[in-house]
């Protein structure tokens, strides 16, 4: 949290340019494609300090070429989402976790600290103005994209002078309605997401530009995402932009769901936080986090102790995988019937606070 002496923007002192030429909202657009009429715009000097909050048409950035977020990947970047229930609320899910991802995310980026509720409450206003953007449907959802840019227009590699936080929004399909489909994983030992000391559980760009080519590598092979595994045990880590779940009965036969734990590799999902915390919740197995490696994967496999293993995140919830390709071998994953799959359960659990119809104080109305 942000406290009073974190010298920061504030939400009272937003300036609010509304659009004169809204675009249509009928049509339900290809994600990250096309972007609500306004976006928040907030920015920083050492100087001057933070300049008050700015919402305003969406419109192009401007950036001079030196721009150190452009040549040393100075930034980062946050996804979460807004729900209109059966209520017609809007309720976003979990954004103080997001606003506090974003604000660890900075400190290692050396870009300026700020008030995280400062910032929800000017997201908030944002995703009031363009609220009619959301159907009421569960097959839509908004997708709030917070960035934060070095906007330093040197080319030394050096702590931002000037910086530039924005907010952008755009519509996304949930996927949970149209029943998620199981995805197959490639896990290949030479690439590696992240590594102790490195900046693998912060949001930052150069942590997903860097995945593109083994991305396609596993596309080449036909899987749809990569299995991200460390060391000379082939841990695995996180599946695509997913963190992983394992459901099974474990070497000691107790059932258990475990996940990696949170050692400076991993990215720490807001979804992967919330499984944890609902299944526990549950109490109806053991829920860890731990260190899983792929030999492990393999002897449960062979013995059957294997239940089901899925990725969490923002964007799909709760996806099931079905196929693993390691070594040359298609590892066949139990996919349960979905109705009696812990994926469908979770994933129920999950969406019916989103949309209000549990009600839950992970929720915040707009
Ligand atoms: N791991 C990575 C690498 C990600 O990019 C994401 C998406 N933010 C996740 C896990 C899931 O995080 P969350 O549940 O907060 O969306």
């Amino acid at each position: 949290m942000g406290d009073n002496s974190t010298p920061s923007f504030k939400a009272a002192d937003l300036v609010i340019q509304l659009s004169s030429a809204p675009k249509s909202k009928l049509d339900v657009f290809a994600f990250g494609t096309v972007f609500t009429d306004h976006m928040l715009t907030i920015e920083w000097s050492l100087s001057g300090g933070w300049e008050p909050p700015l919402i305003k048409p969406f419109e192009n950035l401007s950036l001079h070429p030196a721009c150190s977020s452009l040549h040393y990947g100075i930034q980062l970047f946050e996804g979460l989402k807004a729900y209109r229930g059966d209520d017609n609320q809007l309720r976003i899910f979990r954004p103080m976790l997001n606003m506090n991802r974003m604000a660890k995310s900075a400190r290692r980026a050396c870009l300026p600290a700020f008030d995280q509720s400062e910032l929800l409450e000017c997201i908030r206003q944002l995703v009031e103005i363009d609220q009619d953007w959301v159907p009421q449907s569960d097959s839509v959802s908004l997708y709030i994209r917070p960035t934060f840019i070095s906007i330093e227009s040197s080319l030394g590699v050096k702590k931002p002078t000037r910086a530039l936080l924005y907010v952008i929004l755009c519509q996304a399909g949930s996927y949970f309605n149209n029943e998620t489909q199981a995805v197959s994983l490639w896990a290949n030992p030479k690439y590696t997401r992240a590594w102790k000391g490195g900046t693998g559980d912060c949001k930052m760009g150069g942590n997903y530009g860097g995945t593109l080519f083994a991305q396609y590598e596993a596309v080449g092979f036909g899987c749809q995402q990569v299995l991200w595994l460390h060391g000379e045990d082939h841990q695995l880590t996180e599946a695509g932009t997913m963190n992983i779940f394992l459901h099974w009965i474990n070497e000691d036969g107790e059932e258990e769901l475990a996940t990696p734990p949170l050692d400076g590799m991993i990215l720490p999902g807001v979804t992967r936080q919330s499984v944890l915390e609902l299944t526990r919740k549950w109490g109806e197995f053991k829920v860890v986090e731990r260190y899983l490696t792929m030999g492990q994967l393999c002897s449960a496999l062979k013995q059957q102790r294997l239940k089901e293993v899925f990725g969490s995140g923002t964007a799909c919830m709760i996806c099931p995988i079905r196929q693993i390709v390691y070594q040359g071998e298609n590892l066949h994953i139990p996919c349960r019937d979905k109705n009696s799959r812990l994926t469908s359960r979770i994933a129920t659990e999950l969406t019916n606070i989103q949309y209000g119809r549990t009600p839950s104080d992970w929720t915040i109305l707009v």
